[in-house]
């Protein structure tokens, strides 16, 4: 069907301001945060409720065209580019939270629903969501269930999977099923388990019934400084060795530190190798004594100062300082490219050596931003898109960081997904055989191959051909 008859359809669906069109606010929506790709859809669709959504897919399934879901489009991994699928269905205007159920600690969220606001809707009844990118304030859940996010708070607390417990999802062919729901433990193969971190390949979520958690009673953070990244890792693995889990354990380095001092002038030592950004939580009681003894363990490992925060305001600046930190970096030079991979996390300081050579090697700047205490790691690259083999350098050296994860007995990626940044090393990860069963799989749930396609997974040949007519790189 040609386009221009489609996006009339879509319009009699969805309204006249539900669909984009215009060649020049399309440009809008040819990249999320990996930019190091870009193509436009023919047309975005953006319905106002999961009835519109699924009408809009029906509609899609009737004439066989294929769709990209997108949120926020905050992804770090290229998973909204729209390769072979000349519709982008963006889900950011479901933005309904539809129940609160207190007693039973259970929140039904539409997909559009910005991952900050159900901490929002719910912290008077001290209540929260634990999972808590960085990017909460601006990514949605439904891509975050997509993603299978993590954030800081995730290392004590779990990652989206681990409070998903039901999704509404339209599959492709336009027919809305329910997966799980508020109660735990259904029977049967852990169907929302697979959709959460599917990346919009089996369909696109328009609901989710999300866990909430009781606020904990009590707060400790610090800060510890040490002169080098890999003093700071042992320390990270010290930290865990000693039974505490703490609710976060993050770390940033030199480059990292001297961006997000620039920005937020939050009192980090300009010299300073790296910094650990240790929260604990719980009761009151017996976290002074978890304190003294995470302080004692950096100690050991050469902290030179340790601080601790006094009040809300300080420990509110520390956590502004660490979730914007990726807008800070964006203030070393022109572009930046955010890598994400995980380790064991007694592999840090090995992986950490292996970037620093990987920058070298490639004559690159790369500053370090690590959910330490998951092994969860992201480089982030410096470069400017103007110089080609700059670009080069820089999809290399990210491959080459992979490697290393993968090798150190690590994954291809912590928490921002496999999209097309890392399609193709997936053959590091997994045998031809796993790769099948993987599209088999997704064939269930999309027999056509229309959500989302050549993403995650890679199709070989087909893939290749059928990206290389979409793609125009960033140069
Ligand atoms: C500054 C910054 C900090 C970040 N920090 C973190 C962090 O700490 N932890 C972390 O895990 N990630 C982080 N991210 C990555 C990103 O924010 C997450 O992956 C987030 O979940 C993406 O949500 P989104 O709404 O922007 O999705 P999008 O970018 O729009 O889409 C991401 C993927 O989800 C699919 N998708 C989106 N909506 C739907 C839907 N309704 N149904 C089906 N599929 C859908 C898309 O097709 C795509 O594959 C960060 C990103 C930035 C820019």
């Amino acid at each position: 069907m040609a386009t221009g008859i489609l996006a009339r359809r879509l319009r009699a669906l969805v309204g006249d301001d539900g669909v984009v069109d215009a060649d020049d606010v399309l440009l809008v929506y040819e990249c999320d945060g990996y930019t190091l790709e870009r193509a436009a859809p023919e047309l975005v669709v953006l319905p106002r409720t999961p009835a519109e959504t699924a009408a809009v897919v029906r509609l899609l399934a009737e004439e066989r065209v294929a769709f990209v879901p997108r949120g926020a489009g905050t992804g770090l991994s290229g998973g909204t580019l729209p390769l072979a699928a000349p519709v982008m269905v963006c889900t950011s205007r479901l933005r309904e939270i539809e129940s609160i159920d207190l007693r039973n600690r259970r929140l039904v969220a539409q997909a559009g629903v910005v991952n900050s606001w159900v901490t929002r809707a719910v912290q008077g009844d001290r209540l929260l969501y634990a999972p808590d990118p960085s990017s909460q304030t601006a990514c949605t859940i439904g891509g975050n269930v997509a993603e299978n996010s993590g954030g800081p708070h995730t290392l004590k607390y779990g990652v989206t999977v681990n409070h998903v417990l039901g999704v509404e999802l339209v599959l492709p062919s336009g027919e809305v099923v329910r997966l799980g729901g508020a109660v735990e433990d259904r029977p049967g193969p852990d169907l929302v388990g697979f959709v959460v971190g599917s990346e919009g390949t089996l369909g696109i979520t328009t609901r989710a019934t999300l866990r909430l958690v009781r606020a904990p009673e009590a707060v400790r953070t610090l800060l510890a400084i040490f002169d080098s990244v890999d003093a700071a890792s042992e320390a990270v693995s010290d930290v865990i060795a000693s039974g505490i889990v703490p609710a976060a354990l993050e770390m940033m380095d030199r480059l990292v530190l001297q961006a997000v001092e620039q920005a937020f002038s939050a009192g980090f030592p300009a010299d300073a190798g790296a910094v650990l950004l240790v929260e604990l939580d719980g009761p009151a009681a017996g976290l002074e004594e978890q304190a003294e003894a995470v302080s004692a363990v950096c100690r050991r490992n050469g902290s030179r100062e340790i601080r601790v925060a006094r009040d809300e305001a300080e420990r509110a600046l520390l956590w502004k300082a660490r979730k914007r930190a990726f807008g800070a970096v964006g203030r070393l030079a022109p572009n930046y490219c955010t890598q994400d991979g995980v380790v064991p996390r007694s592999r840090l300081p090995e992986i950490v050596r292996a970037i620093a050579a990987t920058a070298e090697r490639h004559r690159l700047r790369i500053g370090n931003l690590l959910h330490a205490g998951d092994g969860n790691i992201h480089p982030v690259i410096l470069f400017d898109e103007r110089d080609a083999d700059e670009v080069r350098r820089v999809i290399e050296a990210g491959h080459e960081i992979l490697a290393a994860c993968v090798a150190l007995g690590g994954s291809l990626s912590g928490e921002h997904g496999i999209g097309v940044e890392k399609i193709g090393q997936m053959p590091l990860l997994f045998s031809p055989d796993d790769l099948l069963a993987m599209t088999r799989l997704k064939a269930v749930f999309d027999p056509e191959g229309r959500a989302n396609p050549h993403k995650v997974v890679p199709d070989a040949k087909v893939c290749v051909e059928a990206r290389a007519p979409r793609r125009q790189a960033a140069m």
